[in-house]
């Protein structure tokens, strides 16, 4: 059998380690269009915009494991295209390489700013953007950035912290607002706000100049660095053009297998049949292009695998760390156990009576309890759910 893995990210790389962690010893080649080893992408907007985390603290593996582990580790190369009937992957420059089980693994893209100068902003998906929005941003910088979601809110906080004049220009009325909610929402505009960082809501840019962005309303706020998070696009044109089924992200069962039996994707790809949430999802987060990868992996090798992980993510802005949990529409009921002013407390999302999603901000080692509180699927009273005094592994009985 002969592996390939397109796409060296965090889902590619997982997935070739488990195919090695499994007692595979056949052929396995993994093909990456950056020049840099797989690498991860949280500490991009965090750690190394900050400068407290160290460069090589990000690879996936060191350069030498590739090479102890017999991986085919073909970096700067681009799959240009997937002959199915063939049975190989096209590269950029007339290369090709043969497969017999193929994983697709090529993640995202960031969305440029679609007004005049947009392509003045900074985008941020790879070690290079980082460093580049790293050496742009200085104490005097007056910062802003475009979009008040994760990575926005992420490098608002980073460039904040080392003294930037920082504003965020968002389009909902509040951050985040469609993945938490209003209270949710509020609570980070408050974070925000409290940490010095301006908050321009519910409006939208209509222009990049050289030294300005220009707001819907004519507010023009001066900016030395521009900085853009308003979301990515998955990269799916190799999985659709090859005749792959894809409807928001490549569409796979719960094995990770595309509508090609040989054919896998995982990571911000994967459109995955979720065998616990009963109904697709495509989640662009790390935990999940490990644990697509890795099932990935273990399904090519011919195991029996259900997807089944709850969807999990994490932020950390300022001196506020959180994980969140499950999958809950926006607009659900929301339980705060715990304090929302000193910023340490487990917020609930109820649908149906039961907790779909819980995060916990500032409070660590809940995270597998709120997932067993999403699994149980039992109705809580909410009362008993906002009571600090009750154990969340009480709350199932
Ligand atoms: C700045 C930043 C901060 C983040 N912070 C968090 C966080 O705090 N918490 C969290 O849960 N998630 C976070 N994420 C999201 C997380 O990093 C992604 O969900 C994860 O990287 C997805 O992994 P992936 O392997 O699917 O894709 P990617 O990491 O995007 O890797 C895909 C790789 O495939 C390559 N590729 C694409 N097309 C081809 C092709 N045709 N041929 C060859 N190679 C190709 C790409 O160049 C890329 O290297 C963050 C993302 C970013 C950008």
């Amino acid at each position: 059998m002969t592996y390939v893995v397109v796409g060296g990210g965090l889902a590619g790389a997982k997935a070739v380690e488990t195919l090695r962690g499994e007692g595979f010893d056949g052929p396995i080649t993994l093909i990456g269009a950056e020049t840099e080893r797989p690498y991860e992408r949280p500490p991009l907007s965090k750690g190394l915009l900050l400068g407290t985390d160290k460069p090589d603290s990000v690879f996936v593996h060191t350069m030498e494991w590739y090479a102890e582990h017999n991986v085919d580790l073909r970096l700067g190369a681009t799959a240009t295209a997937i002959d199915r009937d063939a049975k190989v992957v096209r590269l950029a420059g007339d290369d090709e390489v043969a497969y017999e089980r193929l994983l697709l693994s090529t993640g995202s893209s960031p969305r440029p700013v679609p007004v005049p100068g947009g392509e003045r902003a900074l985008l941020l998906r790879t070690l290079e953007d980082s460093r580049r929005i790293s050496a742009a941003v200085t104490a005097s910088s007056k910062v802003v950035v475009v979009g008040a979601g994760w990575i926005g809110l992420e490098v608002a906080a980073a460039a904040s912290s080392r003294g930037a004049e920082v504003t965020v220009v968002g389009s909902t009325a509040l951050p985040l607002q469609k993945v938490l909610g209003d209270r949710m929402g509020q609570f980070f505009a408050d974070l925000h706000r409290a940490n010095g960082t301006g908050l321009r809501l519910g409006t939208h840019v209509t222009e990049v100049t050289p030294t300005e962005v220009v707001l819907a309303d004519g507010t023009r706020l001066p900016a030395d660095v521009v900085i853009a998070g308003i979301g990515v696009t998955p990269n799916v044109a190799l999985a659709a053009d090859a005749g792959l089924a894809t409807d928001d992200g490549v569409l796979v069962s719960g094995s990770l297998a595309t509508s090609d039996p040989d054919i896998f994707a995982a990571g911000d790809i994967a459109n995955v049949d979720h065998a616990c949430l009963g109904r697709r999802v495509r989640v662009e987060h790390w935990d999940v292009a490990i644990h697509t990868g890795q099932a990935a992996a273990r399904a090519m090798l011919g195991q029996e695998v259900a997807y089944d992980r709850l969807p999990y993510f994490f932020t950390d802005q300022y001196d506020l760390g959180m994980e969140y949990t499950g999958s809950a529409p926006p607009d659900a009921e929301v339980v705060v156990r715990g304090d929302l002013t000193n910023r340490e407390f487990i917020a609930f999302w109820l649908v149906d009576g039961r907790v779909a999603a819980g995060m916990n901000v500032n409070i660590w080692d809940v995270a597998d309890q709120i997932e067993s509180l999403v699994r149980s699927r039992a109705v809580i009273d909410p009362r008993r759910l906002a009571d600090p005094s009750i154990d969340l592994a009480a709350l199932r009985d």
